[in-house]
């Protein structure tokens, strides 16, 4: 194996299902601040404001808006200045925390996140700004959350196509980290085993558990691997023509993973490893055979048959 180098960030996490409720208080307490700026959307006001009762709250942001134009940067950071608050708390998703992140930048307080998506924000050191319809991203320690309560409890009823789509994103994140480092490779593995069986039951609303906790570690990997031409792409389009995010993800995460299917193929090539059925011992009637008796995978072994490039 060749060295690496791997850098990790995060401040405390704490998973659990009612864990908002019961360990969000005692967290907040733990930093020492005394004024905080809650970020919310105006969907999740109430159950934010409910959240935080026994918090030192001096004022609630909740016009928070996707890929986070700078006039809503500006002012929340002119709520947050005009209020000394010493903490950013956001309840909801990507675009609260990224809201948050803008405001740490400049100002240099602790952020703390209660996830409602599975965007992964709350992991990683980028932020994004959107001025004049272009998106700027970077990557700074400050924007870092201190404290993340993933509580499954609050995504129950997330609707399902938000689920599908902020899952596809959680997805990109941990297909993005096993080109990383051996051990960030790890924890993307284990997160697409986590998501691809996590997510069905979230949408079927049967376990918010796994896809959550799949979404932690998909994002928690990233943060360490950085981003590659999937999210460059994504961004891109998102910032450039107003596309949402998740779903942006949802359908060009089939076609930028295609690239490592093709890797694959190259590999197997370079190495000499067999890239048909028939160059394995396999005949037409074999072929046939099987086809019939496998009628959902019939396109793909005549494809593998002839040792065709997958589409
Ligand atoms: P979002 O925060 O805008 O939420 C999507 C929608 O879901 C909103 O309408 C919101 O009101 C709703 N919602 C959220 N939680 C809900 C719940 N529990 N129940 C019902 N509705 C709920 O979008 P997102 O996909 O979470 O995040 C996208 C933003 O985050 C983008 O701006 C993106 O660039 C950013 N992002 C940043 C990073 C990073 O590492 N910096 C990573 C991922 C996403």
């Amino acid at each position: 194996m060749d060295g690496f180098t791997r850098e990790s960030f995060g401040g405390r996490v704490v998973f659990g299902p009612g864990a908002a409720r019961t360990a969000l208080a005692d967290g907040v307490g733990a930093l020492r601040v005394s004024k905080v700026l809650l970020l919310t959307t105006k969907r999740a006001e109430p159950l934010a404001r409910e959240l935080t009762a026994a918090l030192p709250v001096a004022e609630v942001f909740t016009d928070v808006r996707e890929h986070v134009p700078a006039e809503v940067a500006c002012a929340a950071l002119g709520v947050a200045t005009r209020e000394h608050v010493d903490c950013l708390l956001s309840v909801g998703g990507g675009s609260s925390v990224g809201t948050a992140k803008a405001v740490a930048l400049s100002m240099r307080v602790p952020i703390v996140a209660v996830p409602t998506t599975y965007a992964g924000s709350e992991m990683t050191p980028v932020w994004g700004r959107t001025e004049h319809g272009v998106k700027h991203t970077g990557r700074s320690p400050d924007v870092v959350p201190r404290l993340v309560v993933y509580d499954p409890e609050l995504t129950v009823g997330l609707p399902p196509a938000i689920t599908a789509a902020s899952g596809m994103n959680a997805l990109a994140h941990a297909v993005r980290a096993l080109a990383a480092d051996p051990v960030t490779a790890l924890v993307g593995g284990e997160a697409v085993r986590v998501l691809m069986s996590g997510l069905p039951k979230a949408v079927a609303e049967t376990d918010r558990t796994a896809a959550l906790y799949g979404a932690y570690l998909a994002a928690s990997a990233f943060a360490v691997a950085g981003s590659g031409s999937h999210h460059k792409l994504c961004h891109e389009l998102g910032g450039t023509y107003g596309l949402p995010h998740a779903p942006t993800h949802a359908v060009l995460l089939p076609y930028t993973a295609a690239g490592a299917v093709r890797g694959l193929r190259e590999l197997a090539e370079e190495i000499g490893a067999p890239t048909s059925l028939r160059a394995i011992g396999m005949d037409a009637d074999d072929l046939a055979h099987a086809m019939g008796r496998l009628p959902d995978s019939a396109d793909l072994l005549a494809a593998a048959y002839e040792g065709r490039w997958p589409a």
